[in-house]
């Protein structure tokens, strides 16, 4: 297979590139350790299209091809794990069911204020307390139709961008008589009576994104809200996810790339034993491993978004995408730690906050597990 990136590719790549590198990646420690979101960052995204990458243009969007959205969120992920998170997030998960499964008034209504970035983000909420992998079978929030309205009880959980969002796409068990087609997905406005959003939770890493979780007591929207068609919730939400897992394979692989680049620099700078530990060579190998590794979840991740560009099926290849980027990106922040010997457990180093906020890509989205157990379904056949 050969590959390569159109000259508009790599042009989209230095615009994102330099954009990032002034208004991101210098706010990501700040980011962090405030755990506010980067607002003023997130503003300026609207013009250069990030905020809209795969929103139609006469809704205001850029409709970047699927390989070029990929970049985008590469290059986010190489300058703010968090501000990355929120923008594959908005995009992914908060624009993408609508572009892909809503009515032209709902595209107008909810897509146009979003894109800008003089509103606010978009969410999409599938996890709950009880669950996360097995939303089919764990699923308890319902949506009870009375008259011209839906009204929803539930409860939601580690929810992306909810208390930035305008909305909140929202996965509602509507008939529960009927099997996998018992889910749908609702658009609920955030200002809706009767929606909680909870305090931002305490993670790990990725501070500076957003995450919440959510009660909808009694809560009423028109029918009309229901994306979608009723009933197809659960294939929605797959098909959303496949995208997703693109998305994340990218973010991982521009975390992975920012670690790596800090590995190398130091590993050219310090010295031991009278010479810089660039020359040693256990070293060399960690480096050496590290940039092929990278190579390689470069190529699985712009191959299945190409698929997806091409109008080809491309669950296999986003699962593989996600899973090999996610487990790489561990593997080089943590060797990036380790060639930082005892700084790289500093919180003055890059590298400790990217290992942190690494560790989320192997659970979000689908966990690891689950997506080997989607390429076994097609390595046997069983897909
Ligand atoms: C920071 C953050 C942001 C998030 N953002 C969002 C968001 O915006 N929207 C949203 O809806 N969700 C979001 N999530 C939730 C995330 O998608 C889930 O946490 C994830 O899908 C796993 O679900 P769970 O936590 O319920 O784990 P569980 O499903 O309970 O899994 C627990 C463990 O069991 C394993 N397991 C489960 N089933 C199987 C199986 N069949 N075979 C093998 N192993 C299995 C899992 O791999 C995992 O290791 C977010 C989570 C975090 C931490």
């Amino acid at each position: 297979m050969q590959f390569d990136f159109s000259e508009e590719q790599k042009m989209w790549r230095k615009t994102v590139h330099n954009f990032v590198a002034t208004e991101v990646k210098p706010k990501a420690r700040e980011v962090d350790e405030s755990g506010e979101f980067n607002w003023p960052a997130v503003r300026k995204m609207g013009s250069l299209g990030l905020l809209g990458l795969l929103v139609p243009e006469e809704y205001g969007g850029s409709n970047v091809d699927a390989i070029s959205a990929a970049i985008a969120i590469e290059e986010l992920g190489w300058g703010c794990g968090s501000t990355g998170l929120a923008i594959a997030a908005h995009n992914g998960l908060g624009c993408a069911p609508i572009v892909n499964f809503g009515t032209s008034e709902q595209k107008a209504t909810f897509l146009e204020p979003v894109v800008t970035g003089t509103g606010r983000l978009a969410a999409l909420a599938l996890t709950e307390p009880g669950a996360g992998s097995d939303l089919q079978g764990g699923v308890t929030t319902k949506a009870i139709k009375s008259g011209n309205e839906w009204i929803i009880n539930g409860a939601k959980m580690w929810i992306t961008n909810a208390s930035i969002a305008d909305y909140i796409i929202t996965l509602v068990r509507t008939d529960p008589s009927r099997g996998a087609h018992s889910l749908s997905m609702i658009i609920v406005p955030v200002e809706t009576p009767g929606l909680q959003i909870h305090p931002p939770e305490k993670k790990m890493g990725l501070h500076g994104s957003q995450t919440n979780a959510l009660t909808y007591d009694n809560i009423r929207v028109p029918t009309n809200y229901l994306l979608g068609e009723e009933g197809r919730g659960l294939s929605q939400t797959l098909h959303t996810l496949d995208g997703g897992r693109i998305s994340i394979g990218a973010l991982s692989i521009g975390l992975a790339q920012a670690a790596f680049e800090s590995a190398v620099t130091y590993s050219k700078e310090r010295k031991a034993f009278g010479k810089p530990i660039a020359d040693q060579q256990a070293l060399q190998w960690m480096l050496a491993d590290a940039a092929t590794e990278l190579e390689a979840a470069r190529l699985l991740v712009y191959q299945a978004a190409w698929l997806k560009q091409e109008g080809r099926s491309f669950s296999k290849q986003a699962a593989m995408a996600k899973l090999f980027a996610s487990e790489m990106a561990e593997r080089v922040a943590r060797n990036a730690i380790q060639i930082h010997g005892g700084y790289g457990y500093s919180r003055e180093f890059d590298v400790e906050r990217i290992y942190r906020d690494i560790r989320l890509m192997t659970i979000g989205e689908g966990t690891s597990e689950i997506q080997r157990l989607v390429i076994a379904r097609y390595v046997l056949g069983n897909s």
